[in-house]
């Protein structure tokens, strides 16, 4: 193997470090921890360029007849540990730009919990909500088709993201079969568990939220049975990591979602919560609770506060206001980098998306070694191995911060970019 570092040419113009937008933050957070690489630094550029990048042309036929066209993309941001593993995102702001630091961001995630994938995402410019249910699965099925030519069970397994769900995950995973001529149930994760979908994969980032919660509140000498929990987002994520506190004797004292923001401090009663919200689609007009402004959620008195709505919702005005002693971030990007610099300042822990999320991705895992034995496992045996590798991944993280002196994002950035980085290594450059 040669010993000189690959050098780095002129880089395309997408890839322009000076890129504002999500591709460029990603670059930074990779220039942040290049120092901590040691060896491994000189393959760094190997992370600052995606191995893949498709952009399709996504035509269909409308209800009315006329022809539309939409652009979509799928990202391959690096394979070196596995095949490419990330979702898929339909709205009307996806951009290259977005969907390239999204599959970076899934490298990242993959590699600190250890799952042998890569990072992909896709995703394609459209609000969904303007098309009709027909609209919705031409578009899906003719994009499926179009990147077909690079996902694959052992290549590329799309997933849901945004706006898109276990029925697009079907058509997906139909339309992929019908081309290959047989069902290829593990082309995608998050399908319905009666076409090989995994049990618990609906809770699994919920449940990593908590795990990973649990485990940095003993770090951090804080008792959950009596904690204080704020959650924003009381969806796949928030709803089912909030029941998951109070199930263990934290109080849930305050609530947000699109619907408003709801407050009680001798804590809310969580399964009739989620109840109303099942009900009605939001916490709005819960009995039981007060309202409260949505800006005041971000200063309720409380030990932890969960993000699990949308992303940049901790910004530089509210950051300094936030009384809690933990963050865990369930939503992806929820904490904008001057609101994290805020929060390390003010001494407030943050358990970063990339690992605090990860659990969604690891049943996920499960879900495609299940699909590949057609063997499935009981909701227990995925819950205790879920625990399982969110506390390792966990541990490993918390060991590198203390050493390094580093927030708990660096340090799953210096953990993660190694392993990618060690196995570009032992493979070698080909040829
Ligand atoms: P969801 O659609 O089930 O829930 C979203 C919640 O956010 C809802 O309660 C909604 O009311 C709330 N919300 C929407 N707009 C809001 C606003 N303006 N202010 C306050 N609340 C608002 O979505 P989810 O699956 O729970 O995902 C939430 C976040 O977690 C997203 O950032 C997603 O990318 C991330 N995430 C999800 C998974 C997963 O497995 N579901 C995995 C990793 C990351």
């Amino acid at each position: 193997m040669s010993t000189t570092a690959p050098t780095a040419h002129a880089l395309p113009s997408y890839l322009n470090p000076d890129h504002v937008g999500p591709w460029g933050i990603f670059l930074q957070q990779v220039d942040r921890v290049e120092p901590y690489l040691g060896n491994l630094a000189r393959w760094v550029e190997t992370l600052k360029r995606p191995k893949r990048i498709l952009v399709v042309d996504v035509p269909i036929h409308l209800d009315d007849g006329t022809v539309r066209h939409f652009e979509g993309y799928r990202v391959q941001h690096n394979t070196s540990r596995g095949p490419g593993k990330g979702g898929v995102r339909f709205h009307q702001d996806v951009t290259l730009s977005e969907v390239m630091a999204l599959s970076a961001w899934m490298s990242i995630k993959n590699a600190a919990v250890n799952v042998p994938y890569g990072g992909a995402k896709g995703g394609i410019r459209v609000d969904p909500k303007t098309l009709s249910r027909g609209e919705l699965e031409r578009m899906t099925r003719r994009y499926t088709s179009e990147i077909g030519i690079i996902i694959g069970p052992n290549k590329d397994i799309p997933a849901p993201d945004v706006n898109t769900n276990e029925q697009i995950m079907a058509w997906m995973m139909d339309t992929y079969s019908m081309n290959q001529g047989s069902t290829a149930t593990g082309v995608v994760t998050g399908k319905p568990v009666d076409l090989g979908g995994s049990l618990g994969r609906r809770e699994a980032t919920g449940r990593g939220v908590y795990t990973v919660g649990v485990e940095a509140a003993k770090h951090i000498g804080l008792d959950i049975s009596t904690a204080r929990v704020a959650v924003q987002g009381f969806g796949n994520v928030g709803g089912v990591a909030g029941k998951l506190f109070a199930e263990a004797g934290a109080r849930v004292v305050a609530v947000q979602d699109h619907g408003g923001t709801i407050y009680r401090e001798a804590g809310l009663d969580v399964p009739s919560l989620l109840k109303h919200v099942q009900a009605t689609g939001s916490v709005g007009g819960f009995d039981g609770a007060e309202v409260i402004s949505n800006d005041k959620f971000w200063e309720v008195p409380c030990d932890i506060l969960i993000p699990a709505a949308l992303e940049q919702q901790i910004t530089a005005a509210n950051a300094g206001r936030i009384q809690a002693r933990m963050v865990i971030e369930g939503a992806n990007g929820p904490t904008t980098p001057e609101a994290d610099d805020i929060l390390h300042e003010r001494n407030i822990l943050v358990l970063p998306d990339v690992i605090a999320n990860a659990g969604g991705v690891t049943v996920s895992y499960f879900e495609w070694v299940q699909d590949f034995s057609s063997f499935f496992w009981d909701e227990d045996e995925i819950n205790a191995r879920l625990v399982r590798i969110m506390k390792e991944a966990f541990s490993a993280v918390w060991l590198v911060a203390q050493d390094n002196k580093v927030s708990l994002r660096t340090a799953t950035f210096i953990v993660a970019c190694k392993r990618i980085l060690h196995t570009r290594e032992l493979r070698g450059l080909y040829p």
